[in-house]
This record gives structure tokens, C-alpha cells and sequence, in this order.
């Protein structure tokens, strides 16, 4: 089979060397004679696994100790109400920021739990000459007591990242589903960051939360078990059964960052694969971004034909020539390539070659 490059936004491809090695060791893990599925999430070598993955995390994204670190159930979706139910008990109120899709998603989440009297929404993506825009707000300036400010810095679906930090009074609680370890980031910028692991970290199902040891003190709304973070901190991670396979790949991927050169090498090459698509769209008429410069998104570039005519046959070729999973989503249309930390660069070569030659053949 010859080589095809995996666009899609999520689950979404994995380094090629971390599933090399899962696959060598799928039948016989640690030379146990069996696999990591098979094994007790208690046993000591599964513990080992467990350690050095929140260790590598913490040391790839410089995460204080005042922090702590957890590996849950529900994927990005399971913490839009974990972020509520946890926090805003006693008639806590939530400010909720919406840039896209999945944060308005969240809200939604929000108000279906905590009551529309307790979340307010602030859009702050505008349309300017055709193009959207994120305009931050001054959040110090608004005379409320928030228990937190919810935002997605990096929008998949409408291919919007936010890359300044938010100047909140109030903790920063951010989805970072689909740009968590793109780049560096202080966390002690943020009260609690999340992510659903299937964009750049690991198989669906998953999800990483950091969360910053004060919060875990505000009152909770009535909650499931498993998804209380005073619990999860407790109990390791570990108060039920946990997703364990995709921790090992977690784990793997991890470790697959660090030799690869940390956070700091994949933000530049990051910066390079979107500069090169984002040039080829720009240089020709026949492909249109609808996203602001500086709010364009390294890990989902989203850009549409000029003839949407023609998406078809864009797809339809593309995909002949192993590119897969182009299509935008349905809510947005046109294409999405996403550019996650596995995709290397000879991926984007190759986009950037198809695309100025389907363009010079349909102009
Ligand atoms: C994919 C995604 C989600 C949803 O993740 P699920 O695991 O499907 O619940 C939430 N937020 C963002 C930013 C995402 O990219």
C-alpha cells in the first residue's frame, strides 16, 4: 500500500512509530505474556505505566505541582458537564465564551445542568469583511463574580485557534481538545484545562484534565462517581475501571513527544506545516479561507473552493491520491485538513502539491 496521509479531525492519525510499537507488543506487554488489555489496572506494572505517563506530561507541558493530573472517562464531551457539576454547586455562576461550534456546545451543556440563570454567554468571534474574527474581551472591566470563565482556544470544527491568554479575573477553565501540546502554554495561566484525547494524544474515549489544586474546594452540583474530580484525585485516577488501553497508548504517545524533542519542537514544526498550507491557499483564487489571519488555526486548517461545484471531485481525487478525510464538517461544508502533532510534514507537501495541481487543471 502506498502512503496515505490521514486528514481527519478526530479520532485522528497516531505517529506511525507509537503504533509500530503497539503493535509489536499487542499480544506480550512487558514481557508478561500477555497484553496491557489484560492486565490488572492495579498491578504494579500497569501503575509504572500510569506514573511515567502523568511524569512525561508533566514535564512536556511544565505542569506546576500544584496541579494535578487525570485521566478520565467521556472524552472532551463527558467534561463539558464534569466542568459544571463539579464546580457550580450553591448557585455558582459560569461565564461561558463562544468562538465556535464546541463552545457553544459546551454552554448548551452548561445551561441544560446548571440553570440559564447561572451561565452567561459571551460571543466573541466577529465577522469583518467576510471573515471571522475572535475579538477578547476585557473580562476585568465586567463587574460579576464568575466561579469560572469557560473558552475553546482552538476551534475544530470552524478552524479557529485563539493564541493570546485570556485576562480573566476569574479561573480560566479551556477545552483543549484539539490543541493541547501543539505548543507551549503556562499553565498556571489556567484554572483547569481539558481534552478529549483523540485529536492529538490517543484513541477516543479519553480524556486528560489538569486541574489546579484550589478549585477543587468550590461546591459541587449533585454528580456521578466517576466523574468527580475530588474523587479521580483521591483515587488516582482509579475509582472505577479505567479506559486502560488508551492510557497505555496515552502513555506512548507521551513518550514518542519527548524523544521527538518535546512541545517546543512540535510547535515549529507545527508552525511550518500550517504556514505552508495556509500560503497555498492565499496564493490562489481558487481556494478561500474564511478565518482572520491571526485566528487561523494550526491544527485544523479550513478553507473552502471558490467553486464548491468542484468539492466533489476535490474529494474524489484526493482521496486517489492518498489523501483521506478532507471533507469539512457537515455544519461548516468545505474542507478541513487537519494538522495534529502526528501528521508530518511531507503530509502537507504532498496536500500542497495535490491541491495547486487540481487547481491549475480546474481554473
Ligand atoms: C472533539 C472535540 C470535543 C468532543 O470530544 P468527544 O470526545 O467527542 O466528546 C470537544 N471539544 C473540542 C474542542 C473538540 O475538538
Amino acid at each position: 500500500m502506498s502512503a496515505i496521509f490521514n486528514f481527519c479531525a478526530g479520532p485522528a492519525m497516531l505517529p506511525q512509530a507509537v503504533m509500530q510499537k503497539a503493535q509489536k507488543e499487542l499480544l506480550d506487554w512487558n514481557g508478561q505474556g500477555v497484553s496491557v488489555m489484560e492486565v490488572s489496572h492495579r498491578s504494579k506494572e500497569f501503575i509504572a505505566l500510569t506514573e511515567q505517563a502523568e511524569s512525561d506530561l508533566r514535564q512536556l507541558m511544565s505542569i506546576p505541582s500544584n496541579y494535578h493530573v487525570l485521566f478520565m472517562h467521556g472524552g472532551g464531551r463527558g467534561q463539558f458537564s464534569a466542568v459544571v457539576n463539579n464546580f457550580l454547586g450553591n448557585d455558582g455562576k459560569a461565564l461561558y465564551l463562544v468562538d465556535g461550534s464546541w463552545s457553544q456546545a459546551a454552554v448548551e451543556e452548561a445551561i441544560t445542568l446548571a440553570g440559564e440563570n447561572n451561565v452567561d454567554t459571551l460571543n466573541i468571534v466577529d465577522l469583518v469583511d467576510g471573515v471571522k474574527q475572535v475579538c477578547l474581551p476585557d473580562l476585568s472591566v465586567i463587574d460579576k463574580d464568575y466561579r469560572y470563565v469557560h473558552y475553546c482556544p482552538n476551534e475544530t470544527v470552524d478552524g479557529i485557534e485563539i493564541f493570546e491568554n485570556l485576562n480573566s479575573p476569574w479561573p480560566v477553565v479551556a477545552d483543549m481538545s484539539s490543541n493541547i501540546l501543539s505548543r507551549n502554554i503556562d499553565v498556571s495561566q489556567f484554572g483547569l484545562i481539558y481534552a478529549g484525547a483523540q485529536k492529538n494524544i490517543g484513541p477516543s474515549g479519553l480524556s486528560i484534565v489538569i486541574v489546579r489544586d484550589d478549585l477543587l474546594a468550590l461546591p459541587s452540583l449533585p454528580q456521578s462517581s466517576i466523574m468527580d474530580y475530588r474523587l479521580a484525585v483521591k483515587n488516582d485516577s482509579m475509582y472505577n475501571t479505567p479506559p486502560t488501553f488508551a492510557w497505555y497508548l496515552a502513555a506512548e504517545v507521551f513518550s514518542w513527544l519527548k524523544a521527538s524533542g518535546g512541545v517546543t519542537q512540535m510547535e515549529q514544526a507545527n508552525i511550518k506545516k500550517a504556514q505552508r498550507l495556509y500560503q497555498c491557499i492565499d496564493e490562489l483564487d481558487f481556494y478561500v479561507s474564511g478565518v482572520a489571519k491571526q485566528n487561523r488555526s494550526r491544527m485544523n486548517v479550513t478553507f473552502q473552493l471558490a467553486n464548491e461545484g468542484l468539492d466533489g471531485l476535490f474529494l474524489e481525487q484526493a482521496k486517489a491520491a492518498g489523501l483521506v478525510a478532507l471533507k469539512g464538517h457537515r455544519s461548516v461544508g468545505g474542507m478541513r485538513a487537519s494538522l495534529y502533532n502526528a501528521m508530518p510534514i511531507e503530509g502537507v507537501d504532498a496536500l500542497v502539491s495535490f491541491m495547486k495541481q487540481f487547481a491549475a487543471e480546474n481554473s
